[in-house]
């Protein structure tokens, strides 16, 4: 069960599907799996699938089973079934028992198999790959039966043993079910069920050289472990009939019913693993993990809550309708979540020199600021005044536009926790840019208003004698398009997505922060008051040495029209 889940539950077609079932008796109580391939790390798509299995579960005191669909031995590692776990976890649920996997079942789906051949439902096809094409038929026309479908139970169940047994080279036999090659629904064509493939499996080894496919095991996994609701992307609509063939033609008794849902498709990023992993591998990110993948582990290394994600979760909402999704609503949800979880402190990231001319430490005593105004349980910390100070370069202008509340030539202005400060000089290099601002302190507004006259900007500082350099990477959206994996060329195929990679979603810069962050933990997430969100780095900060800061979000939506 989740541990701090606490968003209001929404209402769907999933939902309203379950409360019949549960009112009309067809179920005691629901069990929803969740069951990614461990061939890469999990997405913001997962997420959303993890959000809708887990909290569904949650919120009917029902169940959720994590399971890895692992029959691609190939494509699969430990890896990735670490990364998987850890992703959910973190994202705040807990499965039902042990993490499953579908390679737990090859004994039983090898029986079912055996089952299925018995009762003369099932064939060992000799059609290569490319034949196996020729003969499936199009959309419009009927596919041929194999030559090799009328072989008798008996040498079906003798090729089928010796396929296990690793008689035969990979490729050169399968195990077909006899359905209908003339079925509208080419899945329905005999689909292939095994094939022989010697490969090492993560878990398995090996033992096996023939792999049940796909669309077999998954409907068989989900009625060994009693699913009641088996919910997938609309993609697997079509595979519906088959999934209900297999259960109908075999002696499991139970039969979980599948209900598709569209997938997330979330802008200027891409919901593919096998794109993501072309990143990966190209090297145009970090890992997996890089703060700029759209994957759970690089969203959380970007400082993303789990909250947030469970918010935006919330917000996308679950329909069979198209979801392609901007990002701007992830960024809203998670700065949403972070806004009443995240510290508050000062840090200025385009620093500009500011002396106090008549600072003195006798009188100018720091001051103690709180972490949130909201929750005085977050605490305090002195926010100390120096000589000089930093604050940033845009809350000065020598010509300064209509309306401009911040600090100009001869003009005053509150810092954050402080003093009102006055702009007495303004000292430039010889390129006529401005480098420093001599100001004065007025030693009479600390906690009030100046005397006959009203200051109403404020803005943030941090004492350049106590200031902390930090290095900060300013992320920013990886893709210039919205859509990088469906933009078409002018030959109407699909341009490659790496055309649109950004050049500037990284930059790394220095800022002063307050000297308050150099003892947090590795991943402590933040608000630098009026510039955006920032996390410690999950791997790269040390606490008590430089700090290093991923920049989450902005405060505010910049990329609003
Ligand atoms: P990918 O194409 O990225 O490899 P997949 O669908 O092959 O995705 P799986 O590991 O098979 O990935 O997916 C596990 C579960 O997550 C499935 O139930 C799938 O429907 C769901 N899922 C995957 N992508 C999305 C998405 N974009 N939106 C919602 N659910 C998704
Ligand atoms: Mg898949």
């Amino acid at each position: 069960m989740s541990t701090d889940n606490s968003a209001p539950a929404v209402s769907n077609f999933i939902r309203s599907i379950i409360d019949e079932d549960l009112a009309s008796g067809k179920h005691q109580g629901i069990v929803t799996r969740f069951p990614p391939e461990p061939n890469g790390y999990l997405h913001v798509g997962h997420a959303k699938s993890i959000c809708l299995n887990f909290g569904l579960a949650d919120d009917y005191q029902g169940k959720c089973n994590l399971r890895m669909d692992d029959t691609n031995p190939e494509k699969e590692s430990d890896e990735y079934v670490q990364a998987i776990q850890e992703g959910v976890e973190w994202l705040g649920f807990k499965w039902d028992g042990q993490v499953r996997f579908a390679s737990d079942y090859f004994d039983a789906l090898f029986g079912y198999a055996v089952e299925l051949i018995e009762a003369g439902k099932a064939f060992v096809d000799d059609l290569s790959a490319e034949e196996m094409r020729a003969y499936r038929g199009g959309l419009t026309e009927p596919g041929r039966e194999s030559p090799y479908r009328s072989r008798t139970v008996e040498e079906n169940l003798d090729l089928f043993m010796r396929m296990r047994d690793g008689e035969f080279a990979d490729g050169s036999k399968t195990l077909r079910l006899k359905i209908d090659m003339a079925s509208p629904n080419i899945n329905l064509r005999d689909p292939v069920i095994y094939r022989i493939r010697r490969a090492h499996h993560h878990r398995t080894g090996d033992k096996w050289c023939i792999y049940p496919m796909y669309d077999y095991t998954h409907c068989i996994s989900d009625a060994i472990e009693g699913i009641t609701h088996s919910l997938c992307t609309l993609e697997f609509e079509d595979h519906r009939p088959l999934y209900d063939w297999v259960l109908d033609n075999i002696s499991i008794g139970c039969h979980p019913r599948q209900y598709e849902f569209s997938r997330l498709e979330l802008m200027y990023a891409l919901t593919s693993k096998r794109k993501l992993n072309q990143l990966v591998i190209d090297g145009v990110v970090s890992g997996w993990d890089d703060p700029r993948m759209p994957t759970i582990a690089g969203m959380r290394r970007r400082g993303m809550s789990p909250a947030g994600i469970r918010l935006f979760a919330q917000r996308i909402g679950v329909s069979r309708s198209e979801n392609v999704v901007d990002m701007s609503v992830l960024e809203g949800a998670v700065r949403d979540a972070l806004e009443g979880e995240a510290p508050r402190v000062m840090a200025v990231v385009n620093p500009l020199k500011v002396t106090l001319s008549n600072y003195d430490d006798a009188l100018t005593a720091s001051r103690s600021a709180p972490f949130h105004p909201q929750h005085p349980e977050f605490g305090e910390r002195d926010v100390p005044l120096s000589r000089e100070i930093w604050i940033e370069r845009d809350d000065f202008a020598e010509v300064p536009p209509p309306k401009w509340q911040r600090l100009t030539a001869g003009g005053e202005v509150r810092l954050r926790y402080s003093y009102v400060i006055r702009c007495d000089e303004v000292v430039k290099d010889e390129a006529g840019e401005v480098v420093e601002l001599k100001c004065s302190i007025d030693h009479d507004t600390l906690g009030k208003n100046p005397e006959g006259r009203k200051v109403k900007g404020v803005i943030h500082w941090v004492g350049a004698a106590h200031a902390v350099e930090a290095e900060v990477r300013w992320y920013d959206r990886l893709f210039t398009e919205a859509r990088p994996d469906a933009v078409r060329g002018e030959d109407g195929e699909y341009v490659d997505f790496r055309t649109f990679l950004s050049d500037h979603s990284l930059k790394t810069i220095t800022a002063f922060v307050e000297p308050v962050v150099r003892d947090a933990a590795p991943e402590t997430r933040y608000q630098f008051e009026r510039v955006g969100y920032f996390v410690t780095d999950r791997h790269e900060h040390v606490a008590g040495g430089r700090p290093v800061f991923n920049r989450t979000v902005g405060l505010k939506d910049s990329w609003a029209k």
